[in-house]
């Protein structure tokens, strides 16, 4: 069987094989993460427009029989240049494009393939500041993605509602209010602060993830953040993302010297 297909998709990544080909990875809503085969040597066309964070309409030409896609043209709707002019939205693509391929999307291909071109058209035209900040809504979402995202509107201790500054505990893989906190950890010399997988997170904080859970994008957006706030959700997520990918990323390694 062999068959000629159209679908919009996102590069991922590129890699060389042999002397003249590429394996490409692609991400896009109907098939998920795939690879298909760009044929041609350093003159084809082919070769500059399908690039790392690339966006477009991908035409497809599979033989069943030998097991083998290739691309047969791609045509760019949205280049990302930016990405490619600044190290540290480098670093936010490419740290993207390994944890949608490590984790096969997650296996919700549609929601995963919206939120990784939202973030690449977003980090696109943010500041590097809005950048960071834009990261941790991220990973917040991909959390959701990957089901692994803590219930952060209670207490898993009591249920109340969290309102003020509160804990999360990677024991209990869920958020604990302050009372419960305080309760928890007394008799305890060295309280449950001391313990790995255990964040302090600011009222403010918790409300940052409470707004990019229930609320639109767009709203999520207005949300400022402090510095402090920032610097909590960042060990705190980047804590959860490696532990739901069992340390695999390279670009999280990478990271710590962009910071
Ligand atoms: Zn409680």
């Amino acid at each position: 069987m062999e068959r000629n297909s159209k679908t919009q998709a996102l590069v991922l990544h590129v890699k060389q094989i042999g002397e003249n080909n590429r394996l490409v990875t692609f991400l896009s809503c109907e098939k998920g993460v795939f690879s298909a085969v760009l044929y041609g040597g350093p003159k084809s066309k082919l070769r500059s427009l399908v690039s790392p964070y690339h966006f477009g309409n991908l035409w497809l030409y599979t033989d069943k029989a030998k097991n083998s896609t290739k691309i047969t043209d791609f045509e760019v709707l949205k280049y990302h240049p930016e990405i490619r002019e600044n190290l540290y939205k480098n670093w936010c693509a490419s740290f993207c494009a390994e944890l949608v391929m490590k984790t096969e999307a997650g296996g919700e291909n549609e929601k995963c393939f919206r939120l990784a071109n939202a973030f690449l058209d977003g980090i696109s035209v943010s500041s590097e500041d809005e950048c960071r900040i834009a990261v941790l809504r991220f990973i917040w979402r991909y959390l959701d993605i990957l089901g692994l995202q803590p219930e952060c509107k209670c207490c898993v201790h009591c249920e109340e509602g969290l309102d003020k500054s509160a804990f999360y505990s990677s024991v209990d893989d869920g958020f604990i209010c302050e009372d419960c906190a305080s309760i928890n950890s007394s008799g305890n010399e060295n309280g449950l602060i001391s313990n790995a997988g255990f964040f302090h997170l600011s009222e403010s904080a918790v409300a940052f993830l409470q707004t990019v859970t229930y609320l639109s994008a767009k709203e999520a957006r207005n949300v400022p953040l402090k510095y402090s706030d920032s610097s909590e959700l960042h060990d705190f997520l980047f804590f959860l993302i490696n532990t739901a990918t069992e340390h695999k990323l390279k670009t999280l390694l990478l990271e710590q010297t962009l910071l």
